[in-house]
């Protein structure tokens, strides 16, 4: 199974009611041509906290000013611009060190215990294996699925009698929590991850670069070139690299 991230959801800036209200102040706002809405998103929120519309705004641009911001530690307003994600293609193992972060994320979770996966999938390690090591890893996943519909089968059988809907409901979750005791950390979901500019930053820092976390830095390099595409200056100080193996490091600038 392959990584892939979509990008389903985004901030929107409503220009026309910003409008509204720097009309309201009888003030201006000198826009940056080309900006993005979760750039102006950030930069109209840091704004607010100084008024600094009509006489009072600086000539930075956009990228200049959303720069300064974090330069100075006023990281609050990158809470403001946030995306959605959804990762397909990822172990069990790598979603259980990204719900970790508990600030500024929000979690959707493909449950192994409402959804009755009938074919399993895994997701390699992402070392090249040896020979027999490969083998082995092989054949531990065939195992591991073998047992896993076993258990899915014979339980589902010894269980056929009539119950009412929410019995019902329990008994099949029952089964799939057996079943799924014998999947192992490489197995396949998916999930839907919600976070604001400057959870993900801090995430890019964290676990962004480390050498040994090959399947974490590729989720991070994809969701950095994503978020990067779309702001730019809210990323400007982080970049994609390539280690000796090829493989994608997250790197921030100083
Ligand atoms: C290299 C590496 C190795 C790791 N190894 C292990 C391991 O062996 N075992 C393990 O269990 N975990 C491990 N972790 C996970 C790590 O401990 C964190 O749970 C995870 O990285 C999330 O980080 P966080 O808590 O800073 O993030 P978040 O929960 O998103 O918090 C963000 C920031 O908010 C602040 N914050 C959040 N909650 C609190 C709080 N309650 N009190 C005060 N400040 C708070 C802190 O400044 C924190 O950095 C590892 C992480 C890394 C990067």
């Amino acid at each position: 199974v392959s990584l892939r991230v979509y990008v389903l959801s985004r901030s929107r800036f409503d220009a026309d009611a910003f409008a509204e209200f720097l009309q309201d102040e009888g003030t201006s706002w000198k826009r940056t041509p080309g900006a993005s809405d979760t750039e102006e998103i950030v930069e109209v929120a840091g704004r607010v906290c100084y008024m600094s519309y009509g006489e009072r705004q600086s000539p930075r641009d956009n990228a200049n000013y959303v720069k300064r911001l974090i330069q100075m530690g006023h990281e609050s307003v990158l809470e403001h611009a946030v995306w959605g994600f959804l990762l397909v293609g990822v172990s069990r193992a790598f979603t259980h060190q990204l719900v970790r972060h508990r600030v500024g994320f929000a979690f959707s979770q493909l449950s192994q215990q409402y959804f009755e996966d009938t074919d399993p999938r895994f997701v390699k390690p992402s070392v090249p294996l040896p020979d027999d090591a490969r083998t082995a890893w092989n054949g531990a996943m065939e195992t591991c699925k073998e047992a896993y519909l076993k258990i899915l089968n014979s339980l589902k059988a010894q269980d056929e009698e009539p119950h009412p809907a929410d019995q019902r409901r329990e008994i099949r979750r029952a089964i799939h929590s057996a079943a799924r005791s014998v999947l192992p950390n490489a197995t396949e979901t998916k999930i839907f991850v919600t976070a604001n500019a400057r959870a993900l930053r801090y995430f890019f820092s964290v676990r962004g670069s480390i050498p040994g976390d090959g399947e974490m830095r590729a989720v991070a390099a994809e969701m950095l070139s994503l978020v990067k595409a779309d702001s730019p200056a809210l990323f400007f100080d982080f970049e994609t690299e390539k280690l000796l193996d090829g493989s994608p490091t997250v790197i921030r600038r100083p």
